[in-house]
C-alpha cells in the first residue's frame, strides 16, 4: 500500500538544497502540498537569493505537484506559515531542516559564530512550530520533525555552538511531544547522515541525501505510531536512539570520599536501564526515597 499524503499541506525549512530538497519532492510526489522555504544564503548564514525555493517548486510543478516558494528566515516563522494557510487554508506537517554551519575551535569561536548558530537553529524550530501550532491544535491533527545531529549527542571538534544548539533541539522536541499529545500532534527528532553542502568537505557522495528521505517521510505521516523519539538514518541504515542510565547506588550521607569510593558502582553501566519518561524518572525517585526511609 503506498503512503500518501493527499490533503495535507507541509512546511519544509531549508527546502532549497540538500536533505530539505529531497522531503519536499518525495512530499509532492505522494500528494502533499508543500511550502518550500529557503532564505537562499551559503552554507555559513550569509547572503541571500530566492532562487533555490523557486528551483525545487519549479522542480515540484514540473512533476505534477503542488508547491509554493517562501524566502523568509526561519526565524520569521509567522510569515512561513502565513504562505501555507493563504496558498493551501492549512498546515499539518512541520519539518524543521533550515540548517548553517560556524565551525571553529571553540577558543576561536566569536559571539556571533554562537548567536548565529543558536538563532538559526533553535530559535527558527521554535519560530515555525509556534506559529504553526495553533492550526495544529484547532486541527487535532500535527506531524512536527526537528532535526538534530550526532554532534549534538556525541560533541564534536569545532562545533561546541552546533552541538550545543543541535541538542537543544532533542529537549525541545521531546516536550512539544507531551505538549502536543492530546491533540494528536507528533514531535519526533531526526539525525540524519548525508552528503550535502553542509557536509561537502568531509562526507563522501554514497551517502546521498535521498538515504533519509524515507524515514523522515515516515515520520510525518498520519500512521507513524511515535513521538519524543530520536531516529536516526543514513547510509541506507535506520535506528532509533534512546538514552540509558546506569543502576546507580544508594550512598546515605555520602562525602566527596563516598563518592570517590564507589566510583566504579556509581558510574557502572552493566545493567542500563531505559526510562521513558520524567514521571518514570520521577517514580524511581521515589521508590528509593521509600527503601531509605524503610531502613531507618
Ligand atoms: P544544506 O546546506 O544542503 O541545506 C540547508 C538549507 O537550509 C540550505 O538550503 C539553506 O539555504 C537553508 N537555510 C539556512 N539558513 C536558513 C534560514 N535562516 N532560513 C531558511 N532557510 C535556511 O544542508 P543539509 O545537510 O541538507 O542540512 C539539513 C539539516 O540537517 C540541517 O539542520 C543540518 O544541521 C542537519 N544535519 C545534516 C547532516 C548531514 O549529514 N547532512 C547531519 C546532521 C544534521
Amino acid at each position: 500500500m503506498a503512503l500518501r499524503y493527499d490533503n495535507r499541506v507541509a512546511i519544509v525549512t531549508g527546502a532549497g538544497g540538500g536533505l530539505g530538497r529531497t522531503y519536499a519532492l518525495e512530499l509532492a510526489k505522494r500528494g502533499c502540498k508543500v511550502v518550500v522555504n529557503d532564505l537562499g544564503g551559503d552554507r555559513h548564514g550569509s547572503a541571500g537569493s530566492t532562487s533555490m525555493a523557486d528551483k525545487v517548486v519549479g522542480e515540484i510543478k514540473a512533476a505534477g505537484g503542488q508547491a509554493v516558494a517562501n524566502y523568509n528566515s526561519v526565524e520569521e516563522g509567522e510569515k512561513i506559515v502565513k504562505t501555507a494557510i493563504d496558498a493551501f487554508g492549512r498546515v499539518d506537517i512541520v519539518i524543521n531542516n533550515a540548517g548553517i554551519l560556524r565551525d571553529t575551535s571553540f577558543i576561536n569561536m566569536k559571539e556571533v559564530d554562537w548567536d548565529l548558530i543558536f538563532k538559526v537553529h533553535v530559535k527558527g524550530a521554535y519560530s515555525v512550530t509556534k506559529a504553526a501550532w495553533p492550526y495544529m491544535k484547532d486541527q487535532k491533527y500535527g506531524r512536527v520533525v526537528t532535526t538534530s545531529s550526532n554532534a549534538a549527542v556525541y560533541g564534536n571538534f569545532g562545533q561546541v555552538n552546533y552541538s550545543a544548539a543541535k541538542h537543544a533541539l532533542i529537549g525541545f522536541s521531546k516536550s512539544l511531544a507531551i505538549e502536543g499529545a492530546k491533540y494528536n500532534i507528533l514531535s519526533n527528532t531526526v539525525i540524519p547522515t548525508a552528503g550535502s553542502r553542509l557536509t561537502q568537505t568531509f562526507m563522501i557522495d554514497a551517502l546521498k541525501p535521498e538515504y533519509v528521505t524515507p524515514l523522515v517521510l515516515y515520520m510525518v505521516h498520519e500512521n507513524f505510531p511515535e513521538t519524543g523519539g530520536l531516529f536516526e538514518a543514513g547510509a541506507q541504515w535506520y535506528g532509533h536512539l534512546q538514552y540509558y542510565r546506569g543502576e546507580g547506588k544508594v550512598l546515605e550521607n555520602a562525602t566527596v570520599e563516598t563518592i570517590h569510593d564507589n566510583w566504579k558502582a556509581v558510574s557502572s553501566m552493566d545493567k542500563p536501564k531505559h526510562v521513558a519518561s520524567i514521571s518514570e524518572q520521577s517514580a524511581m525517585l521515589m521508590e528509593m526515597l521509600g527503601e531509605l526511609d524503610a531502613k531507618k
